[in-house]
């Protein structure tokens, strides 16, 4: 697939980060999760490590002063193409990042908010070297339960109890949730329901990914060859015009 520059929206537990590194396999880009990003920040001895920590531990979004320039940063640094699962969270983020975040299309990964509380309740995160695990659909695969990685000890995610699920559910609806109709305007959106299997929803995502970028060629061929027979119009009037003075005046 043709190298992208890809934002990767949707409810928790959508599968944002799962596809994102699909994506970012079969397109050879990278791929970052803002929410990763922002848990080793949280491992920094600094005042924005730890205002990281307490925005997190509260289900709150973190700070825009934190998130633009680590984004920005990280956007510099690959100017190829890239995956970015996890922002922006609102139309307000959107708009102060218009300066560096232009992504080709933005894919919008849904699923209902049960779903989204049972598949949480599943997900599990290393303690040392944070990776990611569902016990049900990415289990690990050592027998005694610890980290493929590294062996550390695999727990929930701190922000990942019912009440603070309810918390980012809720922030979600109210706050992320128009960023669909924002992107829908800018003609970059791509909904996908991502209620089924892992490889049945990489498969939707491939497909209409193609379909789009289709779609945006075939836009793109349509505004050259408008472009084209205006300026071959124009010349030929400017050419009748001219003629004609020319010859009205002999
Ligand atoms: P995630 O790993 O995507 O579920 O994100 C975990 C937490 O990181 C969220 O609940 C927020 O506190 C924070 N976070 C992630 N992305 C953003 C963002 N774009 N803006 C603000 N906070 C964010």
């Amino acid at each position: 697939m043709k190298k992208m520059k890809l934002a990767v929206l949707g409810t928790q537990a959508s599968g944002k980060g799962t596809q994102s590194h699909i994506l970012s396999i079969t397109m050879g880009v990278p791929a970052v999760s803002v929410g990763d990003l922002l848990r080793e920040l949280q491992e920094e001895d600094s005042e924005r490590g730890r205002t990281a920590k307490l925005e997190m531990s509260k289900g709150a979004f973190v700070d825009d002063d934190i998130i633009m320039p680590l984004l920005k940063e990280w956007v510099a640094k690959h100017p190829k193409g890239w995956i970015i699962d996890g922002f922006p969270r609102s139309v307000e983020q959107a708009k102060k990042c218009a300066s560096f975040f232009h992504p080709d299309a933005v894919l919008y990964l849904e699923v209902p908010d049960e779903e989204s509380k049972r598949r949480i309740s599943y997900r599990r995160i290393c303690a040392k070297c944070k990776t990611n695990y569902n016990l049900i659909t990415q289990p690990p695969q050592n027998p005694k339960g610890v980290c493929d990685m590294c062996g550390g000890e695999l727990v929930r995610r701190g922000d990942d109890t019912p009440e603070l699920v309810e918390e980012r559910l809720r922030h979600y609806h109210e706050i992320t949730e128009p960023l669909k109709a924002w992107f829908d305007a800018k003609k970059r959106l791509i909904l996908v329901n991502a209620k089924s299997s892992i490889p049945d929803v990489a498969r939707d995502i491939q497909l209409k990914l193609e379909e789009f970028m289709r779609a945006k060629r075939g836009a793109r061929k349509f505004r050259t060859w408008l472009i084209v027979a205006v300026s071959v119009l124009l010349v030929v009037a400017v050419t009748f015009t001219i003629t004609g003075r020319i010859i009205n005046s002999r």
